[in-house]
């Protein structure tokens, strides 16, 4: 068998390690689990809490890092369930905390930068690099009304067994992506590695059966990458194309729309008002789509998140 270092670590069959690693030049400590299968197989790479907030993905990452058993697994499965911990532990919503950048902007990182750049470095070279496939977990944000989906990099080298990951999620929707920056699934799938996000929660809240989905969805995609026994499901669902309309103002926001609703071209999608009540800019559909997650807090931020919608693709 391939002998692999993780983190310091040696994959050696049947070992199961739970560890922190540190990131260089920065307070940041990383918390990790592997497990090494007692068969040979593909190393996968789960991670949670890139962004701080979204805490389906987290507990469901922490529960799956006490359930597999070395004995069943072939290959090696590697969980950080906490990505982004200092966000956690200040309780920012969606950023890192010592220097207020959003961690999925900024991969593939950078070992000179700031806190959020250092930890992506690190994140990067160690784990993603060091994986044959990738699922990482993420929810609506604190302030975010979200319906459950995943994402692939459509235009990538690995494009087709991210795509037959992504058919073994259990949801309505999947996005077919064109962003091939700043995110950690889309670095990965540059760099060769199959990789898809899945979308569970919002709205800083968990519930067990989100969990439950997020769970059943990563053994599925891990029965069909061979790393666990069994037959996988496949689950057809609708591709979409992602739009997104960031705040043009800082102030009160009115969405119209629930995640989930189909809505026409020119239908009104939300509004923003002053602090007076005076309205500052109304939204309209600039075509027929489905809300896929929007800001559903009473404030909104110029530049921030408002309105990301799907538009139906062939795929
Ligand atoms: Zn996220």
């Amino acid at each position: 068998m391939e002998k692999k270092l993780i983190a310091g670590h040696e994959l050696k069959p049947g070992k199961n390690i739970t560890d922190h690693v540190h990131v260089e030049g920065t307070e940041l400590h990383v918390p990790h689990v592997l497990i090494c299968g007692k068969n040979e197989g593909p190393t996968v790479l789960i991670t949670a809490g890139i962004h701080n907030a979204e805490y389906v993905g987290i507990q469901a990452a922490i529960e799956l890092s006490n359930e597999f058993e070395p004995d069943d697994i072939n290959g090696n499965i590697i969980i950080v369930p906490l990505a982004n911990r200092s966000g956690f532990e200040n309780r920012t919503m969606s950023t890192v905390y010592e220097d207020g950048k959003n961690l999925n902007r900024v991969f593939p990182g950078n070992a000179d930068g700031s806190e959020a750049d250092r930890l992506a470095h690190m994140l990067f070279e160690i784990f993603i690099k060091n994986a044959d496939a990738y699922i990482d977990l993420h929810s609506g944000d604190g302030y975010e009304n979200l319906i459950p989906y995943a994402y692939y990099l459509g235009e990538s080298p690995v494009a087709e067994t991210s795509k037959k990951m992504i058919d073994c999620v259990n949801t309505e929707y999947y996005v077919r992506s064109c962003c091939r920056t700043g995110g950690a699934y889309n670095i990965a799938s540059v760099h060769g590695i199959p990789s898809v996000l899945i979308e569970r929660g919002e709205l800083g809240l968990y519930s067990r059966a989100e969990i439950e989905a997020d769970k059943a969805d990563v053994r599925n995609i891990l029965t069909f990458l061979g790393v666990l026994p069994g037959k996988y499901h496949t689950y057809p669902k609708q591709a979409l194309c992602e739009h997104s309309d960031d705040a043009p103002f800082t102030g009160c926001w009115y969405p119209e729309k629930k995640a989930g609703e189909h809505f026409k071209k020119g239908e009104k999608l939300g509004e923003i008002r002053d602090y007076f009540g005076r309205s500052l800019f109304t939204e309209f559909a600039p075509e027929d789509g489905i809300m896929i997650h929007q800001c559903s807090s009473l404030n909104i931020i110029q530049n921030g998140p408002m309105v990301t919608y799907g538009v139906p693709i062939e795929d």
